[in-house]
């Protein structure tokens, strides 16, 4: 059962998650993150890095998020095959914390132009 990154994670970007991760499966969009499922390792590290809680494993993904479960597979590898795997910390999107509270949807990840 891989960790999947969910809703809170767009546009916060922080990327704490990144630096703990042993098997660097995440891969970087433009304002979201997702885990690469085959990759992932389940070792639990990244859940409490996440300053927005936004990582679960897939089994206790709150019902509203469970469809990031296929965002994450089918981002992850979209994302990897165009070389966006990201290893390092890099500094947060600009509005990260007034996006941090406000209402937001899988409509508002953006990726990149191919
Ligand atoms: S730490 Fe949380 S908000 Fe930041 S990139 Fe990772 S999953 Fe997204
Ligand atoms: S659970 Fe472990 S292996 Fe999976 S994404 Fe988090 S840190 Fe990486």
């Amino acid at each position: 059962m891989p960790y999947v990154v969910a809703e809170p994670c767009i546009n916060c970007k922080y990327t704490d998650c990144v630096e703990v991760c042993p098997v660097d499966c995440f891969y970087e969009g433009p304002n979201f993150l997702a885990i690469q499922p085959d990759e992932c390792i389940d070792c639990n590290a990244c859940v409490p890095v996440c300053p927005v809680e936004a990582i679960y494993p897939e089994e206790e993904l709150p019902e509203k998020w469970e469809h990031y479960t296929q965002w994450n597979e089918y981002l992850a590898n979209q994302w990897r095959e165009m070389g966006y795997n990201i290893t390092e910390k890099s500094p947060p999107m600009e509005d990260a914390e007034e996006w941090e509270d406000r209402e937001k949807s899988e409509e508002d990840i953006l990726t990149w132009d191919v």
